[in-house]
C-alpha cells in the first residue's frame, strides 16, 4: 500500500523525535512492503525564522493534500515574545482547524515495566492505568472570540467559551463508540454546576447514553475528576471532555503514567486524515543533546497505523516492539531507574526497529 505522509518536524527535540519514528516506519513498510512517501513542511518557530509566519498556505495545502500528518512539536523561548497574530502554536491551531481535526485522542496507558516511574504508590495503580483521554479540538475556549481593551481606563481581556451542539454530539459519539472497544464505560467530564457550555454539553451527552444502552455513563465535574486521577484512576476507562479541560487533563494524566514523553495522541477528522503528534512540547531545555524520549511519537506512528491506515497488524508490531524494548530495560533518561540500560533517543528508536 502507498500513503503519502506530511511531516511536521518542528522546533526543539521535534526533529530528533520525528527521525526516529520514521526510522520505525521504515522498518514496518520493508516488512509489509509498504509505499511511504513523505513530505516535509516546515512549521512553528524554524518556519517563523525562514517564512515570517509559522506555517505557509503551500505547507497547509500539503498537510489537506495527503493520507496523513505526523507531527514533532513546535515553539521555545526565542519564539516566545513574537507578535501573538503568528505565534508558533498558531500554526497548530490552523493545521487542527483547517483538516477538521475534531476528536483528540490521548491513550494513557502504565506501562507494567514502568510502574516504578509513577508518581503514585503502588496501591493505588495496582489495578493498573489504562484510560483514554477524548479531547474536543476544534471548538470552545481556544477558538472563542478574543477582546482585549480598556473600560473606564482599566485593562480587561476576555476570552468566549462557545459549544455548537453538533460539536458536541459528533465528539460524544466518537468516545462511546471508542468506549464499545475498551471496557465499555464513558465518563464525561464537565462544570455543568456553573457553565451554560457545560449544561448543554451535558444534555447531549445523556442523549448519547441512552442511545447507547450498552455503554456504562458517567457525568463527572472536572474538577473533582482532577482529583479521582490521582486517587483512583483505575475508576475511568473513555473520559470525553471539552478543548481546554481536556488540554490540562491529559496533562495530568500523562504524568501517571510515568513520563510526558510515552505518551500518543492522535487528531482525528471525520474522514480517515489525522495527525499524530506526541502529548508532550519541544522540551528545549533538552533538544540536541540525543535525551529526548522518542517513544510517545513512535507510538503516535503506531496510531497512525492503526487508524488513519486500516493496518491494525502493523501498528501492534509497532507497540509489541516497544514493549520488548522496555522488558529488556531500556530506558532514556526520562525514564531511568537503578539497574536499567540507559539509552540515548537514537539508540532507542534504533532497538524498537529491530524487534520489529
Ligand atoms: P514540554 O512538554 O516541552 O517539556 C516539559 C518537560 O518535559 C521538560 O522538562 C522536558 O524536557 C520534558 N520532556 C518533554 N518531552 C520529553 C521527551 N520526549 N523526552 C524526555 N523529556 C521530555 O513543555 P514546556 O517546557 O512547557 O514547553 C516547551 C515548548 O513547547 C513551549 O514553547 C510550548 O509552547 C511548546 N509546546 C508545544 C506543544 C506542541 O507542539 N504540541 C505542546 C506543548 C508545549
Amino acid at each position: 500500500m502507498k500513503k503519502v505522509i506530511t511531516v511536521l518536524k518542528g522546533d526543539g527535540i521535534g526533529p530528533e523525535i520525528v527521525d526516529e519514528a520514521i526510522k520505525v516506519l521504515g522498518r514496518i513498510a520493508e516488512k509489509y512492503s509498504h509505499e511511504f512517501v513523505y513530505k516535509y513542511v516546515d512549521i512553528g518557530g524554524c518556519a517563523i525564522d525562514k517564512y515570517g509566519v509559522p506555517i505557509t498556505d503551500e505547507g497547509m495545502e500539503q498537510c489537506k493534500n495527503c493520507d496523513s500528518v505526523l507531527l514533532g512539536a513546535v515553539g521555545g523561548p526565542k519564539w516566545d515574545n513574537v507578535d501573538p497574530s503568528v505565534r508558533p502554536e498558531k500554526a497548530l491551531l490552523a493545521v487542527r482547524h483547517e483538516l477538521g481535526l475534531f476528536a483528540n485522542l490521548r491513550p494513557t496507558k502504565l506501562f507494567p515495566q514502568l510502574a516504578d516511574a509513577s508518581p503514585l504508590k503502588q496501591s493505588i495503580i495496582g489495578n493498573g492505568i489504562d484510560l483514554l483521554i477524548v479531547r474536543e479540538l476544534t471548538g470552545g475556549i481556544y477558538f472563542g472570540k478574543r477582546n482585549t481593551a480598556e473600560e473606564n481606563g482599566e485593562a480587561f481581556a476576555s476570552d468566549e467559551m462557545k459549544y455548537y451542539a453538533h460539536e458536541i454530539e459528533r465528539i460524544g459519539r466518537v468516545a462511546f463508540e471508542s468506549a464499545k472497544k475498551r471496557r465499555g464505560k464513558v465518563s464525561s467530564v464537565d462544570k455543568a454546576n456553573v457553565l451554560d457550555s457545560s449544561r448543554l454539553w451535558r444534555k447531549i451527552m445523556h442523549k448519547l447514553g441512552e442511545e447507547y444502552k450498552d455503554v456504562e455513563y458517567e457525568d463527572v465535574l472536572v474538577d473533582n475528576t482532577a482529583m479521582q486521577l490521582i486517587k483512583n484512576p483505575s475508576r475511568f476507562d473513555v473520559v470525553v471532555t471539552e478543548n481546554m479541560f481536556g488540554d490540562i487533563l491529559s496533562d495530568e494524566a500523562s504524568m501517571l503514567t510515568g513520563s510526558i514523553g510515552m505518551m500518543p495522541s492522535a487528531s482525528l477528522s471525520e474522514g480517515t486524515l489525522g495527525m499524530y503528534e506526541p502529548i508532550h512540547g519541544s522540551a528545549p531545555d533538552i533538544a540536541g543533546t540525543d535525551m529526548a524520549n522518542p517513544l510517545g511519537t513512535i507510538l503516535s506512528a503506531a496510531m497512525m497505523l492503526r487508524y488513519s491506515f486500516d493496518m491494525a497488524n502493523e501498528a501492534d508490531d509497532i507497540e509489541n516492539a516497544v514493549n520488548a524494548v522496555l522488558d529488556e530495560g531500556y530506558r532514556t533518561a526520562d525514564i531511568m531507574r537503578d539497574g536499567m540500560k540507559k539509552v540515548g533517543c537514537r539508540e532507542m528508536g534504533t532497538l524498537v526497529t529491530e524487534k520489529i
